[in-house]
């Protein structure tokens, strides 16, 4: 932490230190800074992120999704509630590309998770609002990283099945949960193939009442396509729990199948070189995607861009030539 800011703007060190102390407002307000487009707030984000991601890392990540309606909020609740009995700090965030913040998202409304949102040991943030999924993981991302600093051992990043969005969850959390409901079938539950196998853990929830017989079926049915799937990992494969996130039953064997699953998977540093290979990875989809708005953004090239995907649409000129002369116009310097 070197440059003290003279210049107007939240002063950095400050906010570097309050968050490293567990502040929630400078929290917050950090969040707010990786989160707004402004230039000169994108370049005190990175400075503040650089500061503090030596302090970065040492939370589980945990990834969680399931289509509208089978219950996430209320297995969030649970879930949250009970680690942060076991003296936890858990920081929720979601992935909503559709959110707006002000349009009340689904996925945005902190009601949803109405005790967990009042307890002191959790940090609630919803989606960022707006822009393409790419831009709104990497806000999230980046997120994690400040609520690590602030000392949130637990994360749990939430999405809905609404296009790649899991696979973006996927590519930034250490352990990827599916939640269903306990009815048969995916086609029947409008879960995509890919999405399964995303999954190391599959939580079959509201498995109470007259829907334990039906919960017991689904359970069986998923662990016998999770048996035919190739496994992501050489040293896992995948669980099937079953779980009531309103009676609160299962939420106990859940995290200690989380356990086990970090304990097989630290062996041979598997979990850290997935953290690595998605460190990585980000940085590359920042490369493609930076210039790829550089591209956009150039005067000469828009000016030609949709002329030319016209003459590709109309078989004028071949895709491949016409990215060519794009090309060749952007890097005329
Ligand atoms: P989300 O859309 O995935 O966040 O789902 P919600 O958490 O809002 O839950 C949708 C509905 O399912 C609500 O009416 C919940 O009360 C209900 N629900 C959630 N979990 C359970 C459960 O474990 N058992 C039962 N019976 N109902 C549940």
């Amino acid at each position: 932490m070197k440059k003290n800011k003279q210049k107007t703007g939240p002063n950095l060190l400050e906010m570097a230190q309050e968050i490293l102390q567990g502040n929630r407002r400078s929290l917050s307000r950090a969040i707010t800074l990786v989160e707004s487009s402004r230039s000169d707030h994108q370049e005190q984000a990175q400075e503040l992120l650089n500061d503090l991601l030596p302090k970065t890392g040492q939370s589980i990540r945990i990834g969680i999704s399931g289509t509208p309606g089978v219950g996430k909020s209320t297995f969030i609740e649970a879930f949250g509630r009970y680690l942060t009995a076991a003296g936890h700090k858990v920081a929720v965030l979601t992935i909503d590309p559709s959110s707006k913040r002000t349009g009340g998202s689904i996925l945005g409304d902190k009601t949803r998770m109405e005790e967990l949102s009042r307890d002191p040991r959790a940090f609630i943030r919803p989606s960022p609002s707006g822009g393409s999924l790419g831009g709104v993981a990497r806000r999230t991302r980046e997120a994690m990283l400040l609520c690590e600093a602030a000392g949130y051992d637990v994360v749990l990043v939430e999405t809905v099945g609404v296009g790649q969005s899991e696979t973006s969850v996927a590519d930034m959390v250490d352990v990827f949960l599916l939640l269903l409901a306990p009815a048969g079938g995916d086609e029947l539950q409008g879960i995509k193939r890919g999405i399964m196998e995303l999954a190391d853990i599959i939580v079959i929830n509201k498995a109470d009442g007259e829907l334990v017989p039906v919960a017991r079926r689904a359970a069986a049915e998923y662990r016998g396509a999770v048996g035919l799937m190739r496994p992501k990992s050489k040293q896992w494969m995948p669980k099937v729990l079953m779980a009531s996130a309103l009676n609160k039953i299962g939420i106990d064997t859940l995290w200690d199948t989380i356990a086990d699953y970090r304990a097989a998977r630290s062996e041979g540093d598997e979990l850290q070189m997935q953290r690595s290979e998605q460190s990585a990875a980000w940085m590359w989809t920042e490369v493609s995607e930076s210039l790829m708005n550089q591209l956009k953004d150039h005067e000469q090239v828009s000016a030609s861009l949709a002329q030319m995907e016209m003459q590709v649409k109309a078989g004028r000129i071949s895709p491949t030539a016409a990215a060519r002369e794009l090309l060749a116009v952007f890097l005329r310097k």
